[in-house]
């Protein structure tokens, strides 16, 4: 078996390779976070990302306008703050330049183009065993991050295949410039739905959004303070159902009765519902205003789509040009990690938040606890502080194998 001595890497031989920190796999902000508190805790780990650059869901799969949806102290990696400079909803842009420095500055190197197909605990060796399309990689430590958003979702809609127009997911709307003068059909009406829908406005095209669900949308702010915020701090001395009492009458009060508009609100409220199934209240920065307006026309389901348009299930008829799926994304963990049932068939941590992050045999998770990146900066403190105590027990005891050794297996 070959030897890794973490990042600086060059390793071509088809043998496994033995790790001698932990490895991860993704390197999104999260794959990343995780990165730095190791080495901040003086353990050398390797990342393995399908992509071949740092956090491709920003770089690659978010569109043009996207701008952080909660304000930038909820959102920073541990160790490393976003710079003085930045505006309080930071651009994709800016995001993806501050998840570049923050590598820079812990020097972290990601091993790119090493899409793990499988990983799995061997009990014999007592290692996990990660298998990409070019080695095979084993380590005591497995940390996934691939994130709750790895797959784009694509729901099952009758009659899709026979659409004669373009159809897209969201992972691949960049801007509404390529649909402008269009009549586009929206299917979702969460955060992606209702900014793409707003996008679709600003370039003259025509947006349908169709909305199936109930759905919680706030203000982004209350009185200038963001109503994430506002919700954070009272957590802390009020219980959960008041905040949401307060939340709902923040709402009323910015936004109006939004069950006028055909966006009915779920009987439970917005941050239990989000605790419960993890469905995320939408934060208005604009679409509401263009849906009063009637510029974003809000539908019924889709019964049926058809060779030029969409049947819906109040009986209407349209006709459409493109059609946007912002159906939303899912993880893709039950594909590759076999042997453990710590994830559930949806590829999320049984255990919840906070206890989500550390599985069993030197499992741990990063990045999975439905919170965003507040969730993730706290997960990878948790994950470095438990990984490094082991750390120093096994070199103590002079455990730990630096150099080439034989895999009896
Ligand atoms: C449109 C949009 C807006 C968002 N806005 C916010 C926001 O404002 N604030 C906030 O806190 N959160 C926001 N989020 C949530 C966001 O997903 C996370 O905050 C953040 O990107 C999560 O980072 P992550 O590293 O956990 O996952 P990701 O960013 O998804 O990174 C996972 C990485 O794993 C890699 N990977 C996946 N599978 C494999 C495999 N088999 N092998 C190797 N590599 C693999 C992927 O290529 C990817 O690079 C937003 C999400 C979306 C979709």
């Amino acid at each position: 078996m070959g030897s890794c001595e973490n990042q600086e890497f060059e390793c071509k031989k088809q043998k496994p390779l033995l790790i001698e920190g932990p490895i991860i796999v993704g390197a999104g902000p999260s794959g990343l976070a995780v990165a730095a508190c190791l080495k901040n805790n003086g353990v050398p780990s390797v990342i393995l990302e399908r992509n071949d650059c740092l956090a491709s869901l920003w770089q690659q799969r978010a569109y043009d306008r996207l701008k952080l949806h909660l304000p930038k102290q909820f959102c920073e990696l541990p160790l490393f703050g976003f710079p003085e400079n930045f505006p309080k909803y930071p651009t994709k842009h800016q995001f993806i330049s501050y998840v570049e420095s923050y590598a820079n500055h812990f020097s972290i190197k990601p091993i790119f183009n090493q899409v793990v197909e499988k990983a799995e605990f061997f009990q014999s060796i007592g290692l996990w065993r990660v298998k990409t399309q070019d080695f095979e990689y084993f380590s005591r430590w497995l940390i996934v991050a691939t994130g709750e958003n790895a797959e784009p979702m694509r729901p099952e809609i009758a009659g899709i295949e026979k659409f004669d127009g373009t159809v897209v997911h969201t992972s691949r709307y960049k801007s509404g410039s390529d649909f402008g003068n269009q009549r586009v059909l929206v299917v979702g009406c969460g955060n992606s739905g209702m900014e793409v829908s707003l996008d679709l406005c600003r370039h003259n095209a025509s947006p349908y959004m169709v909305v199936r669900n109930t759905v919680h949308v706030l203000p982004r702010e209350v009185f200038g303070f963001s109503t994430f915020g506002i919700a954070m701090a009272l957590l802390k001395w009020v219980p959960l159902r008041l905040v949401d009492k307060f939340l709902l009458l923040a709402a009323n009060f910015t936004l109006g009765n939004t069950d006028r508009l055909g966006l009915k609100r779920p009987k439970t409220g917005p941050i239990e519902l989000k605790n419960a199934t993890g469905k995320t209240p939408v934060l208005d920065v604009g679409a509401l205003s263009q849906i009063r307006s009637g510029k974003i026309k809000v539908m019924n389901g889709v019964r049926e789509i058809t060779k030029s348009g969409a049947k819906f299930i109040d009986g209407q008829e349209k006709e459409f040009d493109s059609i946007i799926l912002a159906t939303g994304y899912k993880s893709n963990v039950p594909v590759w990690l076999k042997g453990s049932d710590f994830f559930t068939e949806d590829g999320l941590p049984k255990t919840p938040f906070p206890n989500s992050w550390k599985g069993e045999k030197g499992l741990y998770t990063v990045g999975f606890t439905r919170r965003g990146l507040l969730g993730t900066a706290s997960d990878s403190l948790k994950i470095a502080r438990d990984i490094a105590d082991q750390w120093r027990t096994i070199k103590d005891t002079k455990n730990i194998c630096n150099s080439q050794i034989a895999l009896q297996m």
